[in-house]
C-alpha cells in the first residue's frame, strides 16, 4: 500500500516534534515532510532524524509562500503545529501574526492550489489562549463559548484570526484543535516572566507532550471517521488532567525536594486575572475519535522529578555537599523574584507603575496592594456543578436543523443581527450577514460563531474593550461580570497588530 505523506508543521518545536516522532515509529503507513527555518540550533535539532529515509526536511519558511507550496505538494495530511508562541509573541507581537496567521494563509492558498484539493486533510492547532481567563466559576467550558483572548495577548490573537481563516477556507476537510497547556521538560524549564501571569488558583486540562504527537499521528490514520472533519475541538487530558496552577506547581516542587510551594514564592507575585485556561466539558469527544489519552499530571509530575534529578546530579561536581531543602527552597525563591523583576514579570510592571500591565492582570495596583500573604491567602479547587454558558440558541435541536431564526436568536444575543434573509435548513458552511453591536457588517458562517464561537472580525481586530462589550453583549457578559465587578474602572487597550496587515503575496 502507498505511504501516506504528512506534512507536519514546527517539528523543532514541542508538539510538532512529538507528532513527527510518531509518525516516524509508524513509516509503515507514514512519510513525514517538514520545513524547517535554517538556523544552527534546527539543523543540530534535526540531525537525529536526518537519515531517516521516511523524513524530508525542507529548509525553509513558512511565512514564504514558494516554500509551504513545495511542501504540500503531493500531500495527503497537512498538520499545522507550527507557532510563534509567548512569550516570545508578547514581545514580537508583528512577527506573531505574520508566522501565525500568515503562515496559515499560505498553508491554506496551497491546499487550495493543489489538483487533489479536495483530499488533502487539514489539522490546524488552535489554543486555549482563544478563550482567554476562564476562571471559576465559568472554569468549565467548551466550544462555542465566546472568544475572549486575554488583554495583550497577541499570540492568542494571531491565532483566533489563524482559525478564523481555516474554518471560512472552503478547504473541505479541516479541523480545529485547541490546544490546550502542554506538560513537557522543555516548556517548564523557561525562566521567563510569564511564569508569573498564571493566576495560583488557574485551572487547566492538561495534555502531555506525547499524548500531544499521538493525537495528530492519529488524526492520519485510516480508521478515523469521517464524522470528525469539520469542527473545532478543544485538546484536553480528561479528568486525571484537570489541575489547578497551585497543584501541579505545588506536585512539581515536591518532586525536586522542595517540601511546601510557598517557600520558593510570595502570593502577590501571580497575577489574579487575565490568563487563560479551562476545564472541558467537551474534551471527551476529541479523545472518542482519536484515542490519544495515555498519561496523565501526576505521570508527567513522576517523570519531570527524574529528569530534574538526573540533570542536578550531572551538574553537581563530585564531592560537593547536596543542597538540603532548606536550602534548595532559598535559592529557588531568589531565582523566582529575579525572574518576575524581568521586564515581563509582575514586579517588575508594579515597581515601575506600569499600569497597562497592572490593571489588567490585577484590576489595579490597589486591588494587588490587598493580596494578602500565605497565612491568608485562599487556595482553592473549584468544586460544585458546572455552569454550562448559554449559545444563544436550541442546541437540542438536531444540528440538521439549524434555520434563519436560530442564527437570527444567537446574532441578538451577541449584540447584534443577522441581516440574511434565507438559509437552507442545516448549512453550517454557507457564510451569512451579520452587524455587531457597533454596527460593523460582516459574514460569517454558522459554523464559525455558534460552534467556534467566533464574531465581528472588525471588533476582534481593533482593541480589547471587553467592559463596554460586556454591556452590550449578553452572551459575552456571561464570561465577563463572573470574574469582573461592574464598578471597575473601564478600560480599552487598543491593538497595534492586525491581521489586516497581513499583505504577503499569499492573502486569497
Ligand atoms: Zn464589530
Amino acid at each position: 500500500m502507498k505511504k501516506k505523506r504528512v506534512f507536519v508543521t514546527g517539528t523543532t518545536g514541542t508538539m510538532g516534534g512529538e507528532t513527527m516522532k510518531q509518525l516516524l515509529n509508524r513509516s509503515e503507513r507514514f512519510q513525514v515532510v517538514t520545513l524547517a527555518r535554517d538556523s544552527e540550533k534546527n539543523r543540530t535539532f534535526m540531525q537525529q532524524y536526518i537519515d531517516n529515509p521516511d523524513l524530508e526536511v525542507h529548509w525553509g519558511d513558512l511565512v514564504n509562500y514558494d516554500d509551504v507550496l513545495k511542501c504540500v505538494a503531493g500531500c495527503d495530511f497537512v498538520i499545522h503545529c507550527a507557532a510563534f508562541v509567548s512569550p516570545s509573541a508578547d514581545r514580537y507581537p508583528a512577527e506573531a501574526m505574520k508566522i501565525n496567521y500568515g503562515g496559515t494563509l499560505n498553508l491554506i492558498q496551497a491546499i487550495l492550489a493543489q489538483p487533489n484539493k479536495d483530499d488533502i486533510k487539514l489539522v490546524n492547532i488552535g489554543t486555549v489562549a482563544e478563550t482567554g481567563d476562564r476562571m471559576a466559576p465559568i472554569h468549565w467550558g467548551r466550544v462555542g463559548d465566546p472568544l475572549k483572548p486575554s488583554v495583550h495577548d497577541y499570540y492568542a490573537v494571531s491565532k483566533i484570526a489563524a482559525e478564523r481563516a481555516v474554518i471560512e477556507s472552503g478547504i473541505k476537510y479541516w479541523v480545529s484543535l485547541r490546544q490546550t497547556g502542554i506538560m513537557s521538560i522543555k516548556e517548564f524549564s523557561l525562566n521567563e516572566g510569564i511564569a508569573f501571569h498564571q493566576p495560583l488558583n488557574n485551572v487547566l486540562e492538561w495534555v502531555t507532550d506525547h499524548d500531544s504527537g499521538v493525537l495528530c499521528a492519529n488524526a492520519c490514520e485510516d480508521w478515523v471517521d469521517t464524522d470528525f472533519w469539520g469542527h473545532v475541538y478543544n485538546i484536553g487530558g480528561g479528568e486525571d488532567c484537570r489541575n489547578t496552577s497551585y497543584e501541579l506547581m505545588s506536585a512539581m516542587m515536591k518532586e525536586i525536594g522542595v517540601k511546601q510551594f510557598k517557600e520558593v514564592c510570595e502570593p502577590n507575585w501571580y497575577a489574579t486575572h487575565n490568563f487563560h485556561g479551562q476545564w472541558y466539558l467537551d474534551s471527551d469527544k476529541l479523545n472518542d475519535f482519536l484515542h490519544f489519552r495515555s498519561q496523565t499530571t501526576k505521570d508527567f509530575v513522576r517523570y519531570y522529578g527524574k529528569v530534574m534529578r538526573e540533570q542536578a546530579a550531572q551538574q553537581t561536581p563530585e564531592n560537593t555537599p547536596v543542597m538540603n531543602s532548606n536550602q534548595l527552597a532559598a535559592m529557588l525563591k531568589q531565582t523566582n523574584e529575579q525572574v518576575a523583576l524581568t521586564d515581563t514579570g509582575t514586579l517588575h510592571w508594579l515597581i515601575h507603575n506600569q499600569e497597562e500591565q497592572v490593571d489588567p492582570f490585577f484590576i489595579s495596583k490597589e486591588q494587588w496592594a490587598k493580596i494578602p500573604g500565605w497565612d491568608r491567602f485562599v487556595l482553592y479547587r473549584p468544586e460544585g456543578e458546572a455552569i454550562w454558558l448559554d449559545h444563544g440558541y436550541d442546541e437540542s435541536k438536531p444540528k440538521t436543523e439549524l434555520s434563519l431564526a436560530d442564527l437570527q436568536q444567537a446574532a441578538k444575543f451577541r449584540g447584534g443581527e443577522c441581516l440574511s434573509e434565507s438559509m437552507t435548513a442545516g448549512d453550517w458552511t454557507t457564510k451569512l450577514d451579520f452587524t455587531c453591536h457597533l454596527g460593523h457588517h460582516f459574514s460569517a458562517s454558522p459554523r464559525l460563531v455558534l460552534e467556534g464561537g467566533h464574531w465581528c472580525d472588525e471588533c476582534e481586530r481593533s482593541s480589547w474593550n471587553y467592559h463596554e462589550l460586556a454591556k452590550q453583549s449578553p452572551f459575552f457578559a456571561q464570561v465577563w461580570y463572573p470574574l469582573h465587578d461592574k464598578s471597575e474602572q473601564t478600560h480599552e487597550y487598543k491593538k497595534y497588530v492586525k491581521d489586516t496587515d497581513i499583505t504577503a503575496t499569499s492573502k486569497f
